[in-house]
């Protein structure tokens, strides 16, 4: 029995992971979860699994689980008890499902901790890429992508050397706003963003999907998590999601992960791995759709991921600066503050006011996101 810390069991992501876990009593139990604000759901999910430990933000919702369980779970509470789950010393494996670089810290703590890290929060690795990738390196800890893109080039490298990859052709959707002109885009109003065509996911990355900023964290993800170089990571719409990503040799092969647009599948992968579960989901028929359609990724109407391309060729802080800032701003987009394009209007002013710097802790992560947010509320002002 594989034990599972889950970090950020009330999202979409953990909902899922619970659904795998359900799915497999004899392989898994969980015995750590933790959410931020939906204590109603995090008590069903600990009378469900009865983990060792549980924490949640507030220490009022802490009382309250404490008061309401039934269950023999240990209740913490705030950073103190992200980071006890993060660490729970009976698991084997941490899944990161947080939203947000405030993934950062647990991430760094899981791999101290000689962790198994099942990754979904990318913002961990665009933020503090060089650190997570040390600290993995020197605590000999395996990072097993979630993501269903660099879960894809994740399978469609087993056994491939790493030399003789020329380049990755990461997939994107192109989000509910794809086929629209920029006008248009402009003037829409923001609830859209929140309708993606194939995937039912958390609001913030919901919205990332839409600006194409998603695609451009995932770019700076995969160079991490695959030792890439730029020219190395390509982008191309495929509006279908059935192709998860590709992988091209230095003798012209490609070669393709294909299924159903599921997250639950990448998020067993990661839990099972190296090996493969019987999983009750969706089987892909290609012949019931037909076709599957591709096109270039758009960087005129999709700047935010220029402005990605650009951080990741810059380096050392500034993808950290161009994530904190679309952090800040995804909600002030949402409350109609900021339109579509000012988005990136501001992304790109931030990131041109920051003198990027090589940083070796968290902290030092935390102090460029400081500015960064200082600099949003200044702008929005
Ligand atoms: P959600 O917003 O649905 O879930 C986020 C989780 O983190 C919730 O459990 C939430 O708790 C918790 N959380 C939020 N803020 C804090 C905080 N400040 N402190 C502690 N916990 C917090 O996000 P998703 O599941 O959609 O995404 C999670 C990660 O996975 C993201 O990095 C995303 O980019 C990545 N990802 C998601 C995919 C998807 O299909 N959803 C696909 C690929 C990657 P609560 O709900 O209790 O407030
Ligand atoms: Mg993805």
């Amino acid at each position: 029995m594989k034990a599972v810390s889950l970090l950020g069991s009330t999202g979409s992501i953990g909902k899922q992971t619970l659904d795998v876990v359900r799915q497999h009593p004899e392989a898994f139990h969980i015995t750590a979860l933790t959410a931020h604000r939906n204590r109603k759901l995090l008590l069903e999910q600990i009378n469900e699994f009865q983990p060792k430990i549980a924490s949640i933000t507030r220490k009022e919702d802490a009382e309250w689980l404490k008061t309401n369980i039934d269950a023999t779970t240990i209740i913490f509470n705030d950073t103190e008890g992200l980071l006890a789950a993060a660490s729970e010393e009976s698991a084997e494996v941490v899944l990161n499902a947080l939203v947000g670089s405030m993934g950062l810290l647990p991430t760094c703590h899981a791999i101290q901790a000689g962790k198994t890290l099942a990754l979904a929060n990318k913002e961990s690795l665009v933020a503090g890429g060089s650190l997570v990738m040390k600290l993995a390196k020197l605590n000999q800890v395996d990072l097993l992508p979630v993501d269903s893109e660099h879960s894809a080039i994740f399978q469609c490298l087993r056994g491939e050397k790493s030399s003789q990859l020329s380049r990755i052709i990461l997939t994107a959707s192109g989000g509910p706003f794809r086929t629209l002109s920029k006008a248009v885009i402009e003037t829409t109003d923001p609830s859209a963003a929140l309708k993606h065509p194939n995937w039912s996911m958390g609001q913030k990355i919901t919205v990332d999907s839409a600006t194409m900023m998603n695609k451009g964290l995932e770019v700076i993800e995969a160079k991490w998590l695959f030792n890439l170089k730029t020219d190395q990571i390509d982008v191309l719409v495929h509006p279908e999601s059935i192709i998860h990503s590709m992988v091209e040799f230095m003798d012209t092969s490609v070669i393709a992960q294909l299924g159903q647009p599921d997250m639950r599948v990448p998020i067993q992968f990661a839990l099972t791995y190296p090996d493969r579960y019987q999983l009750d989901a969706p089987r892909l028929d290609l012949s019931a759709l037909a076709q599957l359609n591709f096109e270039k990724a758009d960087i005129d109407r999709f700047p935010n991921l220029r402005l990605a391309f650009q951080a990741m060729e810059i380096g050392k802080t500034m993808p950290c600066v161009l994530n904190a800032a679309n952090e800040k701003l995804v909600p002030h987009y949402l409350e109609r503050k900021v339109s579509f394009y000012q988005m990136a209007d501001l992304i790109e002013s931030i990131m041109s006011h920051h003198v990027p710097f090589d940083y070796d802790s968290v902290e030092a992560i935390h102090e460029v996101e400081q500015w960064v947010e200082g600099q949003v509320n200044e702008l929005i002002r």
